[in-house]
């Protein structure tokens, strides 16, 4: 008796019709249905992680996502609130189902400009968000962009970075968060929009709108244009949230006048701003405007905040209170050596102090940690005889007369 053919147990194909069949133990399975099964799987799986983002993202409510912040970012309890509920808001419009009717209401993206001094905390915030959330998180400088043709960087570098984030996930990447920084370095330098060519500027705001506005981009994966021959990725945009900071320097004045201007007039009365208040509370993206961004661009931008200039008391703060203030990691630093370290009150007080005197800000309060501690660090592991390190004013001014940093001038 001839030999029976084997064939797919899945698809009935006799071996001469495929070109690769594989044995199983009991059956057999051929090309086609390998690929087939394949993309099942991959697209099962897809789903099954969709349904695992939605449902950790349904957790978030503004309240959590402020308490979240408070942990690591002190103060600037204005822009938190914001920040958290914009979050949310757009979180919740991931979880709606996509509109099919064109009377559905859709909700639209709730993209963010924080305007605040350097150093105040904006990108702490945007990567506080992003470490809760879960998603991927990527910080983009926009100084570097340019407008394509130029030399620089396109504006899609900015999302290899989230991919590059995202571990070369797209559906995570295309939900994740970007924060722009200095983004007030591409404004349009004068407020002439006739201007034709200006490479740093609005060209580069044309550019990014594209991102802005939720369209498929095609990425180069490893960024730049260094690799003409890579294979591109499309990323999605819609949902990625943009968070965008920038110093603004001199929009103060800007924002003055116009308060002042709009206050003027029969019957109202001119708005008082004393010293101590904060300016950029009163910020509009009337005064973006003004500074140089175009209007398209600040429409993309539902969403405005600003952030206080840090003032002794909360530098004193940072220092001791985030989850993981510099104090905490020093002291965790000398523990793994089992030193156990403490610091005299009027330490933390005069380091506070030294970054004041030499506005450094928050930033500042590292380097002169580190002027103090590092002869420490350097001497104490290893040695048998010191288990305790108490560090007392003396210590501490001594090694900061010897640092760099005490020889820079009073600013
Ligand atoms: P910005 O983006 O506004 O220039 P950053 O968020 O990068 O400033 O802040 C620089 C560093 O200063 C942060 O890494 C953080 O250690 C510290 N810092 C600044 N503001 C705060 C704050 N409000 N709370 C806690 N730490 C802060």
């Amino acid at each position: 008796m001839a030999e029976r053919e084997i064939s797919c147990s899945f698809c009935g194909r006799k071996k001469s019709e495929v070109n690769i069949l594989i044995a199983g133990i009991t059956g057999h399975i051929c090309d086609h249905c390998i690929d087939q099964a394949n993309s099942i799987v991959r697209e099962e799986l897809a789903q099954q992680k969709n349904s695992q983002v939605e449902a950790s993202l349904t957790l978030q409510k503004p309240k959590d996502i402020k308490r979240f912040l408070d942990e690591f970012v002190i103060g600037q309890d204005e822009a938190k609130k914001v920040l958290s509920v914009a979050v949310y808001n757009h979180y919740k419009r991931l979880l709606q189902p996509e509109a099919k009717n064109s009377d559905d209401i859709e909700i639209e993206k709730s993209n963010i400009v924080l305007v605040g001094e350097t150093g105040t905390g904006k990108t702490l915030l945007a990567k506080t968000i992003a470490k809760m959330l879960n998603v991927p998180f990527c910080i983009a400088d926009a100084t570097i962009l340019t407008e394509a043709g130029y030399v620089g960087e396109d504006v899609e570098s900015v999302l290899s970075r989230l991919l590059q984030a995202a571990d070369y996930d797209v559906t995570a990447a295309e939900r994740g968060i970007v924060f722009v920084d200095e983004i007030d370095k591409i404004a349009r330098k004068s407020d002439n929009p006739s201007i034709t060519r200006d490479v740093s500027g609005e060209g580069v705001q044309q550019a990014l709108l594209k991102l802005l506005e939720g369209s498929t981009v095609n990425v180069p994966p490893q960024g730049g244009r260094k690799h003409p021959e890579q294979k591109l990725i499309q990323v999605n945009t819609r949902n990625i949230l943009f968070i965008c900071g920038g110093a603004f320097d001199g929009i103060n004045r800007i924002i003055e006048r116009r308060v002042k201007t709009t206050t003027i007039g029969y019957g109202s009365k001119e708005l008082e701003l004393d010293e101590s208040d904060n300016v950029l509370r009163y910020v509009a993206p009337a005064d973006l405007r003004s500074f140089g961004l175009i209007p398209e661009l600040i429409g993309r931008f539902p969403v405005l905040s600003y952030l206080n200039p840090l003032d002794a008391d909360t530098l004193r703060r940072i220092l001791t209170e985030p989850k993981n203030a510099l104090i905490k990691q020093y002291i965790k630093l000398f523990d793994m050596d089992d030193v156990k370290l403490s610091f005299d009150k009027d330490v933390l007080d005069f380091i506070v102090e030294k970054a004041f005197e030499y506005k450094l800000g928050a930033r500042g309060l590292r380097s002169i940690c580190e002027a103090i501690m590092t002869d420490a660090m350097f001497e104490l592991p290893g040695e048998e005889s010191s288990q305790k390190l108490q560090i007392t004013l003396d210590y501490a001014k001594e090694k900061f007369s010897k640092s760099k940093i005490s020889k820079l001038k009073v600013a």
